[in-house]
């Protein structure tokens, strides 16, 4: 475990991750007491930048959750902090990097000194960063670990290709890929969920579930930024990774042991069970302007090609070809510039058999809302309170905010960089991992990039998405229950 005098370097220490992420959840592990005022954090970018400098960016990024400043441990916080300017591809920063950590590890007498190397690069940065910090700054006598950031490539064979890059330089266990989903309260509680309650266990098959579903939206569009996200799209921005992993999670078997390795074992394993997906299974979608005219369409963003056939909405459906779920629909969706911002799973169970009740009976939803606003709710049939003998939908609620109060739930960041200070995997994406989701990706891209590419169905910006989403889930099992059945009372949670 890395606890005192851990040394830590943050590559791109110029740029806009590093500012609102990186050294934000460095600060709230220090504020909350989980990393040591004994270690060193050195910012290295080509920027010239001073000390002062780089300490004023992120200064304005550093508080507390509820928004409040902690002046006396944000003060101590930045003078943890240092800054190195230098080229990534040539030694000279690095020496300096090199020296400056030596000092510190000599004058803390450490014979075997811990060091963090943090990558908040673009990824045609990687290979030249991760060859200095081995041939330099990379300690020979003690424990590294190196952190990167998505994207991992932008298909199978670029990822691979930067896989073999950087194979040779580091070890798999001393490389965390991250993907902050992992990283999300929700998206950690998924096991624990899952195999820790027998009932959640017993119905988790395909003799119990008819529909799976992952939904992401986001109520902005790009707003001029879009030609970042041209050569991307929402498959590539959001589901090849953030909602792939939350559906391994979710559909892998229970795995011999609760360590990294078993885990990231049982989600390989899951995936390659997965059906090639197909394109007559996928709903694409791109947003035009909002229905009254005051929000511009993704073609209207001038650095977007007038001509993309750029996917902004997709819905997918995914089969696992296995004893659990044979035969059981999952659609993953995510979209921009839609009615709200929300990222959910949705379980829909099979109904009971009929001829029991008179009356029409929901079919029982489990929901687990990763975003906003964490609580985890199951849908059930209930009598009417009373007199009346008449069946209701209600819920059985778990609402974080209102049941656990006083209580810090960690940035997804700053929960991710406290398991690579303890060297804990589990919430990491392991390289043949990648190599089959990108597998299972790749086909779908090439088509959708193709010279035959289909053009996608356009929404309104901010509409629920294309008009064939109902359709489309109802092909998959979902069953939409008459709205008038249920109705949740509280607006928000207080
Ligand atoms: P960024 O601001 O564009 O880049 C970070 C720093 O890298 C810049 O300040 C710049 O520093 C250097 N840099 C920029 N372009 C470069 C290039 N072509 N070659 C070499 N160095 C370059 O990027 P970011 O938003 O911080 O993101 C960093 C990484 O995290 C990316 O891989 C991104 O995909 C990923 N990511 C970002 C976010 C986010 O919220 N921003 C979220 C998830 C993942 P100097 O010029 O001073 O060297
Ligand atoms: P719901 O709003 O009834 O949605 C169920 C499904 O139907 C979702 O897939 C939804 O799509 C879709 N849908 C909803 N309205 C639609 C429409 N007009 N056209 C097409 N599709 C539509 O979800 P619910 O789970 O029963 O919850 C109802 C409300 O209660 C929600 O606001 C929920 O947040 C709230 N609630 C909150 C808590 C809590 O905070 N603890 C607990 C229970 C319920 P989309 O996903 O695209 O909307």
């Amino acid at each position: 475990e890395f606890k005192k005098h851990t040394s830590i370097a943050i590559f791109g220490a110029s740029g806009d991750l590093s500012k609102k992420k990186t050294f934000p959840a460095l600060f709230g592990l220090f504020r909350e007491g989980y990393l040591d005022a004994s270690c060193k954090i050195i910012g290295f970018a080509r920027s010239k930048l001073s000390d002062e400098d780089l300490r004023g960016k992120i200064e304005p990024f550093l508080k507390k959750p509820n928004g409040d400043k902690d002046s006396e441990k944000v003060k101590q916080f930045l003078q943890m902090v240092t800054y190195i300017s230098g080229p990534y591809d040539e030694s000279v920063g690095y020496e300096k990097l090199r020296k400056e950590f030596e000092d510190h590890e000599k004058s803390n007498k450490l014979e075997h000194p811990n060091r963090l190397f943090y990558l908040a690069l673009p990824p045609s940065a990687f290979v030249a960063v991760c060859t200095q910090i081995k041939e330099v700054a990379y300690a020979k006598d003690g424990h590294n670990r190196v952190v990167v950031e998505k994207p991992f490539g932008h298909d199978l064979s670029s990822f691979r290709e930067l896989q073999n890059d950087l194979a040779p330089l580091f070890a798999e266990d001393e490389l965390f890929r991250i993907d902050h989903y992992l990283g999300k309260e929700m998206v950690k509680n998924l096991v624990l969920m899952r195999f820790g309650n027998t009932f959640l266990n017993a119905a988790w098959n395909k003799e119990n579930i008819q529909n799976i579903q992952i939904s992401f939206k986001e109520p902005f569009g790009t707003e001029g930024r879009g030609g970042y996200f041209d050569e991307i799209g929402i498959i590539r921005d959001v589901m090849q990774n953030h909602l792939l992993q939350i559906l391994t999670l979710l559909t892998m078997e229970r795995p011999v042991g609760f360590d990294a390795e078993s885990i990231r074992d049982e989600k390989v394993r899951v995936l390659k069970a997965f059906a090639p997906i197909d394109y007559k299974d996928v709903l694409t979608g791109q947003y035009g302007p909002s229905e009254d005219g005051s929000k511009p369409g993704y073609l209207d963003d001038e650095t977007v090609d007038p001509k993309s056939k750029c996917v902004t909405f997709a819905a997918i459906g995914f089969k696992i070809q296995n004893e659990r779920w044979d035969g059981v629909p999952i659609v993953m969706r995510a979209g921009k510039a839609l009615n709200e911002g929300k990222v959910e799973i949705r379980i829909q169970f099979k109904g009971v058999p009929s001829g029991v009740f008179n009356e029409q009976i929901a079919h029982n939803e489990l929901v687990i809302r990763v975003q906003p606003d964490e609580a985890i709710y199951l849908k059930v049939n209930s009598k009417t309170p009373g007199l009346s003998t008449s069946s209701q939908v209600t819920e059985l609620d778990l609402t974080y905010a209102r049941r656990y109060k006083n209580f810090w739930i960690p940035e997804a960041y700053e929960a991710l960089i406290k398991d690579v200070m303890n060297g804990d995997h589990s919430h990491f994406v392991r390289d043949d991992e990648l190599d089959v989701s990108w597998k299972l990706f790749t086909p779908l891209l090439n088509h959708l990039e193709g010279p035959n590419a289909p053009t996608p169905e356009t929404y309104a910006y901010g509409s629920r998405g294309p008009k064939n989403l109902v359709k489309f889930l109802e092909e998959h099992n979902y069953v939409f229950e008459d709205r008038n059945l249920y109705q949740w009372p509280v607006a928000t949670p207080e």
